[in-house]
């Protein structure tokens, strides 16, 4: 557990590893399918799912966004655990990557409209939304 009352720490971890591990913060706004939420020190109890959206980290004078791509997160005794399926800071974007598998995502949904498959329907437009997320993260001021 954090000691000092006014942070907490982070880690966030995916099938792909960590990016990180109990990290020392004084904020984090995260997006959970119930809406924004804001989490400092100190904070009651919580567990929610998240969607496909943003992070944001505050350090001391800095702040890390990253994109997340659904999951989990958990916070108790000042530690903030984000159990993501996949998740990237902004600068670790490849937007050539995102805007291929945007293109690949609408082909393939263009394609189960077409045939009614409604099961390639959702993963096309699953795809479609973590890569434009990416995007709009990678493209955010
Ligand atoms: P792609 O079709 O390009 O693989 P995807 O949405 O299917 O995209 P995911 O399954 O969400 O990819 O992620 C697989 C791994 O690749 C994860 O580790 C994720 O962080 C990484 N990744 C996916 N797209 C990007 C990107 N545009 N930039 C950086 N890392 C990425």
């Amino acid at each position: 557990m954090a000691e000092n009352s006014s942070v907490l720490t982070v880690s966030i971890v995916t099938p792909d590893g960590e990016v990180y591990s109990n990290d020392e913060c004084s904020l984090a706004i995260v997006q959970t399918k119930a809406g924004d939420m804001g989490i400092m020190a100190d904070h009651i109890p919580l567990i929610a799912a998240l969607k496909i959206g943003s992070a944001k980290v505050n350090f001391n004078s800095e702040s890390d966004v990253l994109a997340i791509n659904g999951g989990f997160v958990e916070f108790s005794n000042n530690l903030l655990t984000i159990v993501a399926d996949s998740a990237e800071r902004k600068g670790d974007i490849d937007v050539a990557r995102a805007n291929s598998a945007k293109a690949r995502a609408e082909e393939n949904l263009e394609k189960a409209n077409k045939n009614q498959d409604a099961d390639s329907m959702n993963r096309a437009e699953v795809a479609l939304k973590r890569a434009i997320n990416r995007i709009n993260i990678a493209e955010r001021n």
